[in-house]
């Protein structure tokens, strides 16, 4: 692509880094962005910028929050004795939309995944055996997508509660309908949580 501006050659660079922008979709945005307000770039800039700066994560369940505890977990009409084990708040909006769901969740913030340098310790994995350790979870449903990693994930985490005294459930699902949590229709999703099974039954199924 050749460009007569070095400015909009640089702001389409920038833009195009973004995921799923190619450089012509980010020269579409951009030349979008000069045709409005000035103020509507500022008003974007901001936005970014604040979230940036202001952004917090939750030091109980890990998910991305405007405050030290996010709302679900200082919500005290939560049952904090269950909580959802899931990847990212993609997966927590998606529970939440449901209405189906009253516990508390935990943010792993990915899966286990080797080929991308992503293993146990890279999630918040230890804090969560800690907390289910601490003798205040009953319960434990693993909500991760029915994939290798979210398989994977869902062992280790598993096999390191062995002799920890806490029920372990995970949410029930069709078979290769919806693989990612976020893409399952509300409906479907909050009936698999309603009708989750034991872990040891997904186990031996598998
Ligand atoms: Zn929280």
């Amino acid at each position: 692509m050749e460009f007569s501006s070095k400015l909009l050659e640089n702001a389409v660079y920038e833009m195009s880094q973004l995921p799923g922008i190619g450089k012509r979709t980010a020269l579409r945005l951009v030349l979008h962005l000069l045709r409005q307000p000035k103020n509507q770039t500022a008003q974007l800039v901001n936005a970014l910028e604040t979230l940036r700066e202001d952004i917090k994560f939750c030091s109980n369940c890990h998910s991305i929050s405007d405050t030290e505890i996010c709302d679900i977990c200082s919500n005290p009409a939560r049952n904090k004795n269950i909580i959802c084990v899931v990847e990212d708040i993609r997966d927590v909006m998606a529970i939440e939309s449901t209405g189906q769901y009253r516990g508390l969740y935990h943010v792993l913030g990915g899966k286990i995944s080797p080929l991308d340098g992503i293993g146990p310790q890279e999630l918040t994995i230890n804090s969560l055996v800690e907390k289910v350790k601490s003798g205040k979870v009953e319960e434990l449903i693993f909500a991760l997508s029915a994939t290798m990693e979210g398989d994977t994930t869902n062992f280790y985490i598993y096999k390191q509660l062995e002799g920890i005294e806490v029920k372990t459930s995970t949410i029930a699902r069709g078979i290769g309908v919806n693989d990612e949590l976020e893409y399952a229709d509300e409906v479907t999703l909050g009936r698999s949580i309603l009708n989750r099974i034991p872990f040891e039954n997904a186990l031996k199924s598998s």
